[in-house]
């Protein structure tokens, strides 16, 4: 298969779709440069041997056309800086003769960015001829935003088409599709999973698909509660979807049929109150009091935790066991955490994905840590319910 690696550049134009939706104040200051710095590698590859690279993102939700709020020239400055200072040109548009005539001009080592791809319906509608004028502009497509996969869209798939023999991954998909593989594919065991957050409702597809290849799953943070309702516990105020109960005891059927350890808390952080100074009691998982929430997990539970997390070999985790956002509250997530970070110092692949246990794990400083972080949210979930992704898919197939 063709790679970043081995892919001859020179003399070539790199269409490199990538996801630089960064969030920018309103003096149109970049406030947090993660996406831009993630593709750095690739869009280095691809300049540093002899191509020229053309950059193009979607940012923002532009709903009318053109605006200039959402407008990628405001990421050019800082691009060039981060990039040690070499020009970055902006397009007019990311098609049309004007656009294709800067690409064509464009010389070995240089870089353009494409203006942002939403300002045409077409891009997420995924329109073939919208894809196809895109595709004019380079003589081959590098997939590098793997934040968008999961979308059928004009630039992350549908232009695929357009180049048969030069679609590649750039680095930063590479690495994220590589790192969920050894997760799913090929994990080594014993593999956890730790899943926590506060529905079981949006992660009930991911913990199905999971009970085919893990051998224990930690199920934490406000699901808990639907499982002990659905098995006669008594929950207090604490969060439950009555709607899942049902739901819960077939997940737990399920998993004895087919060989799963599923370890729920055994003791819990009850509160009077949804705040940093509400009064905080231990009781079991399954008698919370009357007019109190379960919030975290209790001692034991942490120790249970932590037992199955050190004894493991793969290790994977979405969503904080407790309400971490207060200190209060924050003892589980952070026991697990630190039982992570041992089990990987001890040869454990760790992976970390999914909005929340990243901000946890950047929140105590130890997501260096980790074997691998993902930062691609929906993307990462949707790889974990076992579905294909349209943009891995487009360059695979
Ligand atoms: P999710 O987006 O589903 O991963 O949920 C993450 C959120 O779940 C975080 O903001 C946590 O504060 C919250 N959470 C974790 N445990 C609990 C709990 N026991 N009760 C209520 N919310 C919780």
């Amino acid at each position: 298969m063709q790679t970043i690696e081995n892919y001859d550049f020179s003399g070539k134009k790199a269409l490199i779709r990538v996801d630089f939706n960064v969030p920018l104040d309103e003096n149109f200051v970049i406030t947090d440069d993660t996406r831009m710095t993630a593709a750095l590698p690739t869009i280095r590859q691809v300049i540093e041997n002899g191509g020229a690279a053309i950059i193009m993102s979607h940012l923002g939700r532009p709903k009318k056309g053109p605006e200039d709020k959402f407008s990628m020239r405001h990421l050019v400055a800082h691009l060039s800086e981060l990039l040690g200072g070499i020009e970055v040109k902006i397009a007019p548009d990311c098609i049309g003769e004007a656009t294709k005539n800067m690409a064509d001009a464009l010389n070995a080592g240089e870089v353009l960015v494409l203006e942002n791809l939403r300002f045409h319906p077409e891009e997420e509608g995924g329109d073939a001829e919208f894809a196809k004028q895109l595709a004019q502009n380079g003589d081959c497509w590098i997939n590098d935003a793997f934040g968008t996969a999961h979308r059928a869209h004009a630039s992350t798939a549908v232009i695929a088409q357009y180049f048969p023999n030069d679609k590649l991954f750039g680095y930063l998909v590479d690495s994220e599709v590589k790192s969920l593989d050894k997760v799913l594919k090929a994990p080594k065991r014993p593999f956890t999973a730790i899943m926590g957050g506060s529905k079981v409702s949006s992660k009930i597809t991911i913990i199905e698909n999971l009970l085919n290849s893990v051998d224990n799953l930690i199920i934490g943070g406000g699901m808990t509660y639907t499982f002990m309702k659905a098995q006669g516990g008594k929950i207090g105020g604490s969060l439950c979807e009555d709607d899942f109960l049902g739901l819960a005891l077939e997940i737990l059927k399920k998993a004895e049929q087919k060989g799963v350890k599923i370890i729920l808390a055994v003791d819990i952080v009850e509160a009077d109150d949804f705040a940093e100074t509400a009064n905080t009691r231990i009781v079991p998982s399954n008698n919370i009091s009357d007019g109190w929430s379960g919030l975290d997990v209790g001692p034991d539970t942490i120790a249970i935790f932590k037992k199955v997390i050190s004894e493991s070999n793969t290790i994977l985790w979405n969503g904080p066991v407790g309400v971490f956002e207060m200190e209060k509250f924050a003892n589980g997530t952070k026991a697990i955490g630190d039982a992570i970070v041992e089990a990987t110092s001890k040869g454990a692949f760790s992976l970390v994905g999914g909005g929340d246990s990243v901000a946890a794990v950047n929140k105590f400083g130890i997501a260096d840590k980790m074997s691998y972080i993902s930062t691609a949210g929906g993307a990462m979930l949707e790889y974990l319910e076992g579905r294909v992704l349209p943009g891995i898919a487009a360059v695979l197939d």
